[in-house]
């Protein structure tokens, strides 16, 4: 198929008019080692690409979240505009794409930018260390040649290192690519020593278990993630994750029985922040491996952006 490069140009233009940072157009050919039941054309059989969709979260966001108990530091910042309003953001760019591109005659699909509803699909699943979306955005992203997946499995932009959220447009529409990123390395496990592992609150990244994913031409390696680990910080059950509650994970693998029970340790501090606003207002509590990660010091100045990067 011929690809329109004025309708390209055209809907990247829209995406960042609407207030995306970045975006990029993945061919669904570079989705071919992605898991079966979770590529583009799995839910779409004749879709052809993929807009990935950016908005960076704010340095200052980042920088300021902390515990409660250092001084000048707070988490609420980052759980509100780094995850529940960039999110809801993130919904409505993707949602007027895929309507804009629908009215010009193209099916398009989008998939919730994330919370518990994009895995709805693999609770059900027996192995409960792994909680996969419906569609990863962050796969996309680097599929899109807006980044490279880091060793904290997150996707890693040139400008804003881990510091952005991603959504992703499936459409039949006949886009042309963008160019896979092959600039200087984005993460820098040499550099930083791992801080991203070593800040973990919950030993969720294992240190045995590499996990192979090859997007387009390129191969990335990160370690396998614990999610039921991971969960106990999301839950802001564990020290560290910015919460009240100081919950002992058991050693090994996350244990899912242990994780309900753990509930009932919970701080009422954060009882009360999850009942009132988990979700839609604010997001996930821990996301530690994301705002510590350098890696948005390392190109800023030199690597240019990518289109609409407004760094
Ligand atoms: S902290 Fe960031 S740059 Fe360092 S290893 Fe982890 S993902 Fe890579
Ligand atoms: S969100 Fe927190 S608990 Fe989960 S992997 Fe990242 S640092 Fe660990």
């Amino acid at each position: 198929m011929k690809a329109d490069v004025e309708l390209t140009n055209e809907t990247e233009s829209f995406v960042i008019d609407q207030g995306a940072d970045l975006v990029g157009v993945a061919p669904v050919e570079r989705f071919q080692n992605a898991p079966a039941g979770y590529r583009p054309n799995d839910y779409m059989p004749d879709a052809t690409c993929v807009i990935s969709i950016g908005i960076h979260i704010a340095d200052g966001v980042c920088d300021v979240w902390g515990e409660y108990t250092e001084p000048g530091k707070s988490i609420t910042p980052y759980l509100f505009y780094g995850y529940g309003l960039l999110n809801l953001e993130m919904g409505r760019i993707a949602n007027r794409t895929a309507k804009r591109l629908e009215y010009a005659g193209y099916k398009s699909l989008t998939f919730p930018p994330t919370w518990a509803i994009g895995h709805y699909r693999s609770v059900g699943m027996l192995d409960m260390s792994y909680l996969g979306a419906d569609f990863s955005h962050r796969h996309a992203a680097a599929a899109a040649g807006l980044a490279e997946i880091g060793w904290n499995g997150l996707a890693l932009t040139p400008v804003f290192g881990a510091r952005v959220r991603f959504n992703s447009v499936i459409t039949n529409a006949p886009l042309a690519p963008s160019p896979m990123y092959e600039g200087p390395a984005i993460c820098q496990p040499e550099r930083c020593k791992k801080l991203c592992i070593r800040e973990c609150p919950a030993g969720a990244f294992s240190s045995t278990e590499i996990r192979e994913v090859v997007i387009g031409e390129r191969r990335f390696e990160y370690p396998k993630l614990d999610m039921i680990r991971c969960m106990y910080g999301i839950f802001a059950l564990v020290k560290g994750s910015g919460s009240y509650s100081g919950v002992e994970i058991p050693p090994g693998p996350g244990d899912i029985a242990h994780f309900w029970e753990a509930q009932e340790q919970q701080d009422l501090r954060d009882r009360h922040m999850i009942e009132n606003c988990f979700g839609i207002i604010c997001g996930d509590f821990c996301g530690r491996c994301l705002h510590k990660c350098p890696a948005h010091l390392y190109w800023r100045k030199g690597a240019g952006g990518k289109k609409g990067a407004k760094a």
